[in-house]
């Protein structure tokens, strides 16, 4: 059995190529893009500016490559979560977030991943496969609010910068004139700061970046984040600090709080001075706990309390709303767990 080439994920030179192996000029790239992205067709034969002949071939040797969701769950706050099959048996997830006019899709980059982060459900059940990016734009395509995002982060299953050549490939789809025609200030990409992927998010796109320090201790992150060892958090504000994020792309710094393990007037020190010198702001963010991790999440108290210090020391620091607690929408929760009450498969009707 031959396998067909999938089209969804393709960029404007790879369609070229495509539109060259069908016996068709180079502009046909672009209406392939503008039926592939902007108009979302899922099927071939609905290119209808394409002349029959080149439809018939790329029928033979090419499929649009949608995939619908396996299932959902639907949060009492407007929340929902999408699971898809990933790689290697892994399902992966997408996460819709309502939130008045905006509307953010949360999306995955890999089914599972490698950087064990001791806190982190998908980091606990390993690295299954890098998605590529007909599977990333799938996530936002195949969704039946489709056409109400406003915003895609990059913090759903997976370590972006790990798999740096697909989120690239995908955010160029997101971003182009032929593609979808995202502003890149709709777009952050959130890493733990693997910094070869990460300086090529800083050097070929103009997404927002936010980066997973949760400590600024090098000693006590390396405790739960092993990727510490390898790419030190004090190396990568380094790296930071020679791009711009004071006009066109925003940097955050992403701050998970466990209860009397990150959360004191110290910590809320080291991480001012870590950040010292940049236009940062601090997300700091609610910790749902997880089997086989003893910490527990701070209490309101203290996360307000850490906050108030990084506001005192000139830092922005917002404590992040959590959202569709009820349906598990911490990364990596509900994939594989769709035997669970309280999911139902996406229907036609859905749509
Ligand atoms: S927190 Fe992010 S980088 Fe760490 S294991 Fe989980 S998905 Fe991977």
């Amino acid at each position: 059995m031959t396998t067909k080439t999938r089209l969804l994920g393709q960029t404007l030179e790879q369609l070229k190529a495509t539109a060259a192996a069908a016996g068709l000029r180079p502009f046909a790239a672009r209406q392939m893009a503008a039926w592939l992205y902007g108009r979302g067709v899922t099927d071939i034969d609905a290119m209808t500016d394409l002349p029959k002949r080149a439809r018939s071939w790329l029928a033979d040797n090419c499929e649009i490559g949608r995939r619908e969701p396996l299932f959902r769950a639907v949060s009492a706050d407007g929340t929902v979560k999408y699971v898809f099959e990933g790689r290697g048996g892994r399902d992966i997830e997408a996460v819709f977030i309502p939130d008045r006019e905006r509307a953010t899709l949360c999306v995955s980059s890999q089914a599972g991943c490698r950087m064990n982060c001791a806190f982190c459900m998908t980091g606990r059940g390993g690295f299954q496969g890098n998605l590529d990016a007909g599977d990333i734009i799938n996530q936002l395509l195949s969704i039946p609010e489709s056409d109400r995002i406003t915003n895609i982060v990059f913090m759903g299953m997976g370590e972006p910068a790990d798999n740096a050549d697909a989120v690239l490939a995908a955010t160029q789809i997101l971003t182009s004139p032929w593609g979808m025609a995202m502003s890149p200030r709709r777009i952050t990409i959130s890493t733990i700061g693997k910094t070869d992927g990460l300086r090529r998010f800083l050097d070929e796109c103009q997404a927002h970046i936010a980066i997973s320090v949760h400590n600024p201790f090098p000693d006590e992150r390396r405790a739960i984040m092993p990727v510490e060892g390898a790419f030190p958090v004090r190396e990568v504000m380094k790296l930071l600090k020679g791009y711009d994020f004071a006009h066109q792309r925003r940097l955050s710094l992403e701050y998970t709080m466990f209860d009397g393990v990150n959360d004191d007037r110290r910590h809320a020190q080291a991480l001012a001075r870590l950040l010292d010198g940049t236009s940062a702001r601090v997300n700091l963010i609610r910790f749902h706990r997880i089997p086989g991790f003893e910490g527990s999440p701070s209490p309101q108290h203290r996360m307000e309390a850490f906050r108030d210090i990084l506001n005192g020391l000139g830092i922005t620091a917002t404590i992040r709303a959590s959202r569709g607690e009820d349906i598990m929408a911490a990364c990596g929760m509900l994939a594989g767990k769709n035997q669970d009450s309280g999911k139902k498969p996406v229907t036609p009707q859905d749509k």
